[in-house]
């Protein structure tokens, strides 16, 4: 046995920012750093980064690199799990098929995670945040887009190939507004920051919307903030987007209390905490309006409490599960 406290190192990979903890599997953050991730550098320095930022995480929480037990990564678009490769995604150019697990496990001589963003975060509130408890959750994240994790019996549920839970592509609206991804009617069409930025601008376009052409002007670019203000100023229009916006993520919500039968929905992301109150409301309505009576009775809608620390801690919460499960990877180190 070693003197030294059990602990793993989990990096958020993001496209604007790196944030890098050092904790126990209890959760407790002992190291802590958020940097720009500077991702239009491609890949390499971007790693180099993070392992530079894992090490003084690693000196705050008191130890050394090297004797951390297991390094997680949370990383944004697609990923293939079964080989730890990053796929591609447009928040990090260059990254099309970087086996990041092998880079991170060889350079830091320890155990290394892959896990899509999203899935982490919903682990991480499931664990330590507001979903601590409950076996059976849905996480939504919605902010730029819409990120989702479905957690199964204390699980994340991965799908045969480690692509489930892309809950923001789910069709809400048939035949609706064009989504990121290039399909139409999806949740994060229509809910997302960038999807009602991009709703709001095609309004204006076809003269439909005075009073954001207005605000537009004014400030030179309209976004999700700028739209809820002017709803919240009385603007019809915008306030018809955060109304559509509740209405499509009510759908979704009541899909998944009749298919899933979860304990709780948590919804967190920066669109859930700018203007929550002119949508979130409306989503509960129109969720116990939809589903089926037995399961909501079961069902409780909560807000996240980790913020920007679900992610990493998700890691951790995984970290653990494969060390308690396969206990290999402690003889491994
Ligand atoms: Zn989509």
């Amino acid at each position: 046995m070693s003197p030294m406290p059990d602990l793993y190192g989990a990096i958020d990979l993001g496209g604007t920012k790196l944030r890098v903890i050092v904790a126990d599997l209890e959760g407790n953050i002992a190291g802590e750093i958020i940097r720009p991730s500077e991702a239009d550098e491609g890949p390499e320095p971007v790693i180099n980064r993070m392992i530079e930022l894992l090490e003084a995480a690693a000196v705050q929480a008191g130890v050394a690199l090297s004797q951390l037990r297991a390094v997680g990564v949370a990383s944004p678009g697609a990923l293939d799990l079964l080989h730890g490769r990053v796929q591609g995604a447009p928040q990090l150019p260059g990254w099309d098929g970087v086996p990041l697990v092998e880079i991170m496990s060889e350079r830091l001589g320890i155990p290394a995670l892959l896990e899509n963003d999203a899935n982490a975060a919903a682990l991480g509130e499931n664990r330590f945040g507001a979903g601590r408890g409950t076996r059976f959750m849905i996480y939504h994240t919605i902010s730029t887009g819409v990120g989702g994790g479905i957690i199964i019996d204390g699980k994340v549920y991965h799908g045969v190939s480690g692509s489930a839970g892309e809950l923001g592509h789910l069709t809400v609206w048939f035949n609706g507004p064009r989504c990121l991804c290039g399909e139409r009617g999806h949740l994060e069409a229509i809910a997302s920051g960038t999807g009602i930025a991009w709703r709001a601008q095609e309004m204006i376009e076809a003269g439909k919307a005075p009073g954001l052409e207005r605000v537009l002007r004014e400030k030179g670019g309209l976004d999700a903030v700028e739209i809820a203000e002017a709803a919240r100023a009385g603007d019809e229009v915008a306030r018809r987007l955060y109304d559509e916006a509740g209405l499509y993520l009510g759908v979704a919500l009541a899909n998944h209390v009749n298919i899933f039968n979860p304990e709780m929905l948590v919804l967190g992301g920066g669109v859930v905490n700018g203007a929550g109150d002119l949508f979130l409301d409306h989503a509960e309505r129109i969720m116990r309006q939809l589903a089926r009576k037995e399961p909501l009775k079961y069902v409780r809608l909560e807000r996240d409490a980790l913020g920007d620390r679900s992610g990493p801690l998700g890691m951790i919460a995984a970290l653990g599960d494969l060390v308690e499960g396969e206990r290999p990877a402690e003889s491994e180190v």
